[in-house]
């Protein structure tokens, strides 16, 4: 049997305070204390824990999402921090082998990272996604573990989106198309 690995998707202050940029609001407030659970037991379980987060640099213009959001998740503002309790939870566990941040300028935390290379030498062969939003990045980046033959677990309580319809088309996609286990 292969490993395990947990993708924490996008949950930063931009994307889930009331004040972010790019908010999901309440629904994404409302998903803190699961992420936060589900990221400690995969931490204590020495397994890969990731937290891919979405980066982007003022006034891009190459940049497709320039057109369709506003400005969000700008390097080194506070609206790219994590939310909530879930950035003391990185914090504390930053410096474990098993705890990997990175960058992301995409949709999907597979785009231009050595996302699949470092689950891979790992011999990671199930993902476990949380995070935001359901029917954006967290979306993208199951389509992406789909076609590269990773097994998908979906932590239903523990996404969330700012669009209602979006996220339970989301959930139904997951399980109905890309075969993922909706837990
Ligand atoms: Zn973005």
């Amino acid at each position: 049997m292969g490993k395990r690995a947990l993708i924490n998707v996008d949950y930063t202050v931009d994307f889930v305070a009331d004040e972010g940029k790019l908010t999901c609001g309440k629904p994404g407030q409302a998903i803190e204390d699961n992420i936060v659970s589900i990221t400690k037991d995969f931490i204590a379980a020495d397994d890969f824990v990731v937290f891919a987060i979405d980066a982007h640099e003022t006034g891009d213009n190459f940049h497709p999402e320039t057109a369709l959001f506003p400005p969000h998740n700008i390097i080194g503002t506070q609206g790219q921090e994590l939310y909530g309790s879930l950035a003391s939870v990185y914090a504390e566990n930053k410096d474990k082998s098993s705890v990997h941040y990175f960058d992301k300028t995409r949709y999907s935390a597979f785009a231009g990272t050595d996302l699949e290379i470092k689950l891979r030498e790992r011999g990671i062969d199930e993902i476990h996604l949380v995070g935001v939003c359901t029917d954006i990045c967290v979306l993208h980046t199951a389509v992406d573990a789909y076609n590269k033959g990773f097994s998908i677990v979906v932590h239903q309580d523990a996404v969330a989106s700012f669009n209602a319809a979006g996220h339970e088309w989301a959930l139904g996609h997951f399980k109905e198309t890309l075969g993922a286990k909706l837990v």
